[in-house]
């Protein structure tokens, strides 16, 4: 068994809420328990939704909640760097490798041509996949110009660690950009090349991104990559149970919480319990004993509603404790 390495790789777009707060809590929990690897990425090719700032408030955030990594930016391991923008040598290489084999081609179609194409595909009553469109005398490809994978579409049957055996048909399986005109990689792209590249061995995650796996699945194997284990977390939803929660419905930045006094305990003990519990009544959880009682497997396939009367109930407990305590 290879040893354990996660990793939680924001974008740095903006504040940490509870719904992201998770996606770094989970893998977190997975590689102290392993007595593995914790890594923090910054996933920042996507400059034009950066907000100057935000990796070092992110970093404060999980500083505060004790959520620590073991290299990172400010972290040197053997895997650096950890800052997306400067790994841009590493998927170019990768992206020649893929030209070279016959998986990836230079697309300079506008957004317009692409758009007279979605058109084309829904006036015919079709998906617009892009695969069915793939231009036709493609240039020799050269930075500076968007690259896009060129894909093998078949049925796929994988595990997800929370959400059990999944399948998708063809039609999931489609050409995508790799690399932008800028030439910086898509997330798309940029993600598996470092998930392999750091030897993390479980890719935790939002469930945003589960509809893409047969996407990514077929690159792993344009790749001669290994897969990982992979594990997608449910939505935290809307106190009204309907939608997911967002920064619109009151999601609000981790050290708001702190501001206004509530313990890190009690929101590492709240983010844990959201969708997730040991299988006992037990409510109130130390940071030790969450290591020890984590298990993906447990994790709640649905939703789970974010409940702020909930972390008043287990900050007040907590401070309790504290009462107790001296
Ligand atoms: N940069 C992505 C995000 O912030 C990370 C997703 C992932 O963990 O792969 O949503």
């Amino acid at each position: 068994m290879k040893p354990v390495r996660t990793r939680f790789a924001p974008s740095p777009t903006g504040f940490l809420h509870v719904g992201n707060v998770r996606a770094a809590l989970f893998p977190w929990l997975v590689a102290r328990q392993a007595g593995g690897t914790f890594i923090l990425r910054v996933e920042d090719t996507d400059q034009a939704r950066e907000v100057a700032g935000a990796v070092e408030y992110m970093r404060d955030t999980l500083m505060w909640l004790g959520i620590d990594w073991d290299e990172g930016p400010d972290k040197p391991g053997n895997f650096g760097p950890y800052t997306q923008s400067e790994r841009k040598a590493i998927y170019l290489e990768w992206a020649q490798r893929l030209v070279e084999s016959g998986a990836a081609y230079a697309d300079i179609r506008t957004p317009a041509e692409l758009d007279a194409l979605r058109a084309d595909a829904r006036a015919n009553k079709k998906p617009f996949l892009a695969r069915e469109y793939r231009p036709e005398n493609p240039p020799t490809w050269q930075p500076g110009m968007p690259l896009r994978f060129k894909s093998t579409p078949k049925v796929y049957q994988w595990n997800d660690a929370i959400m059990g055996t999944l399948s998708a048909g063809e039609e999931a399986v489609d050409d995508f950009i790799l690399v932008k005109s800028d030439g910086l990689p898509t997330y798309n792209f940029a993600h598996i090349i470092d998930d392999n590249a750091m030897e993390i061995t479980h890719v935790i995650r939002g469930l945003e991104y589960i509809s893409s796996m047969p996407k990514y699945l077929n690159l792993y194997e344009a790749l001669g990559f290994d897969q990982p284990i992979f594990a997608h977390a449910p939505h935290i939803m809307a106190p009204d149970g309907k939608k997911k929660l967002s920064k619109r419905d009151g999601a609000k930045s981790i050290l708001q919480y702190r501001d206004e006094g509530f313990l890190p305990e009690a929101m590492l003990n709240f983010l844990a319990s959201l969708g997730w519990n040991d299988g006992t009544e037990q409510e109130i959880f130390t940071r030790d004993e969450l290591v020890s009682k984590f298990d993906l497997g447990r994790v709640q396939k649905s939703g789970a509603v974010f409940d702020e009367r909930r972390l008043l109930w287990l900050n007040g407990s907590w401070i309790r404790s504290l009462d107790d305590a001296t």
